[in-house]
């Protein structure tokens, strides 16, 4: 017997979209599907949207996932930038906010401003709180799921084991989903751009180097948490700069935007952004050769996994062709050639929303699985719909 739940996922795949479908792929009673279609409708998951062509006789309505009554908040944190957003269910920005900001400040400070910033979205919508049905967060670094805190990063000092989602979700009784920035932006290409691809890369180059996979729809993580952690592979020894991590010879030490910036005597990568654009020819065969380095050990990946996909994100994306095309030459020249016969090499399509979107995508995903739906319906019974109780 399907659960309610389990009805919104038929609908939300494009298995069925009317009840009759619905009633000849489950196999269920049409009391039955009448049922679970009417309660999903009352708590607002899906609404009727027009009416689809029939054999004759009164057409029946489309069964569609309703984006609207319910309401995401987002905030997307980078080792020098913040970035909040409020998103409908299917991931549309609706309003959104962006400050300079360190991260090395602490969570104090930074999650203090994202928890003021959510409500600020929240007043400027004129929407009510008790429409925000979750919360993500995610940020430069490691993250432990169970727990939803920051584990082990080196961009992030003081962040270690800080509960993230009290200090910004106090304010709502909602779920709250804290992710690695890579993975997040991952998610967010994949969802928007690339859905038939069973496998995706991305790789932001910022400040540091970070890997996300998407696999089968589903971010892979890994045992630890771990997975995509190119940026410390070491791959000259005997080089003498050191890396962030304290080792010699990471790769991102020769190929990150701090690497870069640091051998062109800028601050920041956006420094490095800004030059390559203005055109500096130095700069630009740094960042090629950079590129070119970042793409040996994609090279692996790429041949690991076979990705349909491997998307530049971050501010590297930015350089208009010359960190890709450093990559790509490293890529295809390493790689056999059937493994990158069907593979795009391309920057990202969401730019600095990326994070964003994917944070967004992964609060959506939770909040509207099976498991959820029937728990958020047994506990509603009676209850009026979330829109009207604000
Ligand atoms: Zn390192």
């Amino acid at each position: 017997m399907l659960t309610a739940g389990q009805v919104l996922q038929l609908i939300r795949d494009g298995s069925c979209r009317t009840r009759k479908q619905l009633i000849e792929f489950t196999g269920l009673s049409r009391s039955t599907i009448t049922d679970r279609v009417d309660r999903l409708i009352e708590a607002g998951y899906i609404h009727e949207s027009g009416v689809a062509s029939s054999g004759g006789g009164r057409p029946p309505s489309v069964l569609d996932i309703d984006a609207t009554s319910r309401l995401v908040l987002v905030a997307d944190l980078g080792a020098s930038h913040a970035r909040v957003a409020l998103t409908d269910l299917a991931a549309r920005p609706l309003a959104e906010e962006h400050t300079e900001m360190r991260i090395e400040r602490g969570p104090e400070a930074v999650l203090s401003w994202v928890r003021q910033a959510f409500r600020r979205l929240l007043d400027r919508t004129g929407r009510p709180a008790a429409q925000v049905c979750g919360i993500g967060v995610d940020l430069p670094g490691s993250v432990d799921h169970t727990s939803g805190r920051a584990i082990r990063s080196f961009l992030m000092p003081g962040w270690d084991d800080h509960p993230i989602g009290p200090a910004v979700g106090a304010d709502f009784d909602v779920p709250i989903l804290v992710e690695n920035d890579a993975n997040a932006m991952a998610l967010g290409e994949w969802w928007t751009s690339w859905r038939h691809s069973d496998a995706l890369v991305l790789v932001k180059v910022s400040t540091g180097i970070g890997t996300g996979i998407v696999l089968n729809g589903g971010i892979y993580r890994g045992v630890e948490e771990a997975a995509g952690n190119i940026g410390h592979v070491r791959l000259h020894e005997a080089d003498d700069r050191v890396c962030t991590c304290g080792s010699r010879g990471c790769v991102a030490s020769l190929s990150s935007g701090h690497a870069l910036a640091t051998d062109l005597g800028m601050e920041t990568s956006r420094d490095v952004v800004r030059l390559v654009q203005a055109g500096d020819p130095v700069a630009i065969a740094r960042t090629q050769e950079a590129g070119r380095t970042l793409g040996i050990v994609l090279a692996t990946a790429v041949s690991l996994l076979n990705p349909g996909v491997l998307v530049l994100a971050g501010d590297m994306a930015e350089t208009g062709e010359h960190y890709l095309t450093g990559i790509r030459e490293s890529v295809y020249r390493r790689s056999l050639p059937y493994t990158t016969r069907n593979l795009e090499i391309v920057t990202s399509s969401l730019g600095d929303r990326a994070g964003i979107v994917g944070t967004a995508v992964i609060v959506m995903e939770h909040v509207l699985s099976p498991e959820a739906v029937d728990a958020a319906l047994a506990s509603s019974r009676g209850r009026a719909r979330p829109d009207l109780t604000g």
